[in-house]
């Protein structure tokens, strides 16, 4: 049975992967000429800018996806990186009692516990109790049963999961708090402003901090060293091992469809490629409504489409700075105020900067030298998108100016920068739209609601539609690559089922 895949990101070469391992002929139809969508790195001389993975859920033994990658590529020719800090957050108002106004949160929790409680004893209660939520979340495998979905529990499985329910309890009375709320009980103002900020001035789901926290105290969070596409490569070498084939340069435009069956796809070329299952693994809107006309709906997609449902995650300004020095002092992350609050063409106003300084992995600038990339989050995709499209000569120039604003800003911060950069590089929501047709841009598919617990919103299936199959980092909110394989498996396992009986 042939299968066709749209997208080598790694939803696509996942999915491809898997229904390799179970029998079927399967072709990916890919636009750019690299795997890993927006899994991805680009050089700029001799400077190699990573446009992706800070961290990778899963990089060891001590989380249940380690399982998963390892099903795909060799997690032992990974060199990961475990950071000591998870972020170095800069508040603006207040010190803690040495007079620093640099909050660390150490991924060592055992030494975060110290340490909170060294700046706020008034806190103590509320700082035991946050860690010991962590430790809570360690002892279990979290996702459960990841090889399985809940549907096709055995009967042992089903039984098993009772020894889950103190955890389902913490997520159900846990779901609904968030930095802020958290924050409002702390006694200490440092700690407090620390908290508020974790998220730049945002509010999201105290667990999006405590989960990966309690993971990464077991080194189960790492970087792998040589960036997002030396990591995409290797799940394109094991798809080709596997006897999958991938067309690069292919522009999918359509989802070809008779009497309700899925058929084929239409290149933007022209070319018709045949098949007996099509799969998409590419963005969600793209292929509702434009690949397929939007012609497979309901009311839930028209609210998900609608906003109703879910926001879409953010998109990102990156400027990217190649620095003819080594900046070894400097935390890897770091979120602080900026002088002045400056508004972006697009109307988000920052007040707040995010630096990334890659000076743990030696692969990306040559000796000496460093790659670093400031951040700023934007909900506004679609101005980029479109004054990309519609005048370009004002988006370069905006593109420089935002790129000489980060200097200046990091030369009075930091000093030493500005006489050092040899390259420059600003990558937009236009960019990330164009390499990869994510909807306004965004990095991680919907933005998560204050409830975690909340199902997904996007099936593999559409209603009315036949032999057709969706799956990608839209599929979950909060998207991230672990979120992708758990996905991509799932879907390859449920074609399996139903076409050859297997999975
Ligand atoms: C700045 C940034 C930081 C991130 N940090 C992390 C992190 O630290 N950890 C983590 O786990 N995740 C992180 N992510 C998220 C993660 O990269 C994504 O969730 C994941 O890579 C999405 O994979 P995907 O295959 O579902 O989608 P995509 O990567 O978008 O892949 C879709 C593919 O389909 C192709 N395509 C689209 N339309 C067509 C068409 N019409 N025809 C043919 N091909 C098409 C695209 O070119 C692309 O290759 C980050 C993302 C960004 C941008």
């Amino acid at each position: 049975m042939k299968i066709t895949i749209i997208g080598a990101g790694i939803s696509g070469l996942s999915a491809g992967c898997y229904l390799q391992m179970s029998g079927f002929e399967t072709e990916i139809y890919e636009k750019n000429s690299k795997p890993g969508g927006l899994c991805t790195s680009w050089k700029v001389g001799d400077y190699t800018f990573d446009g992706c993975l800070h961290w990778l859920l899963g990089s060891n033994e001590s989380n249940p996806f380690y399982t998963l990658w390892s099903e795909l590529i060799d997690m032992n020719s990974v060199e990961f990186v475990n950071h000591q800090s998870r972020v170095d957050i800069e508040v603006k108002d207040h010190t803690d009692q040495n007079g620093s106004k640099v909050f660390h949160l150490y991924t060592d929790i055992a030494r975060l516990e110290k340490y909170m409680i060294s700046i706020a004893p008034e806190d103590t209660g509320r700082i035991k109790k946050l860690i010991r939520s962590m430790r809570l979340l360690q002892r279990y495998d979290i996702p459960p049963e990841i090889k399985t979905q809940p549907a096709f529990y055995s009967f042992r499985q089903k039984i098993g999961m009772i020894r889950y329910l103190p955890l389902l309890l913490f997520m159900l009375r846990n779901r609904y708090v968030t930095n802020f709320t958290f924050a409002e009980k702390l006694k200490n103002p440092f700690l407090r402003e620390a908290f508020r900020l974790i998220y730049d001035g945002d509010e999201f789901p105290l667990l999006i901090v405590t989960m990966p926290l309690a993971f990464a105290d077991l080194d189960g969070t790492g970087y792998p060293i040589g960036g997002s596409l030396r990591f995409a490569n290797k799940f394109e070498e094991k798809y080709v091992s596997l006897g999958g084939k991938i067309n690069y340069h292919s522009g999918v435009k359509e989802i070809l469809v008779e009497n309700d069956r899925a058929k084929g796809i239409l290149l933007d070329d022209g070319r018709e490629i045949r098949s007996d299952i099509i799969v998409s693994a590419a963005d969600w809107h793209f292929t509702v409504f434009r690949a397929l006309k939007g012609r497979y709906t309901n009311r839930k997609i028209l609210d998900l489409r609608d906003g109703n449902i879910f926001q879409v995650y953010y998109s990102i300004i990156n400027v990217s700075l190649g620095i003819a020095r080594r900046l070894d002092d400097l935390p890897h992350l770091l979120r602080f105020p900026i002088p002045e609050e400056f508004i972006s063409p697009d109307g988000t106003v920052y007040s707040r900067m995010e630096l990334h300084v890659y000076n743990y992995d030696p692969t990306l600038a040559p000796a000496g030298k460093t790659c670093v990339s400031v951040s700023f989050y934007t909900k506004r995709g679609d101005f980029w998108i479109d004054l990309h499209k519609y005048d370009h000569q004002q988006y370069e120039q905006i593109k420089r100016n935002f790129a000489e604003r980060v200097i200046e800003i990091l030369e009075q911060k930091f000093g030493g920068i500005k006489d050092f950069v040899e390259v420059t590089d600003v990558a937009t929501p236009a960019t990330y739209h164009r390499y990869t047709n994510n909807w306004k841009g965004s990095i991680q598919g919907w933005l998560p609601g204050k409830n975690l617990m909340a199902p997904s919103p996007v099936a593999f299936e559409l209603p009315g539609l036949r032999n057709f199959y969706y799956s990608s980092h839209w599929s979950l909110p909060g998207g991230g690559l672990p979120s992708v394989i758990k996905t991509a498996r799932d879907m390859a396992k449920m074609i399996a089922r139903k076409f050859n009986g297997a999975g």
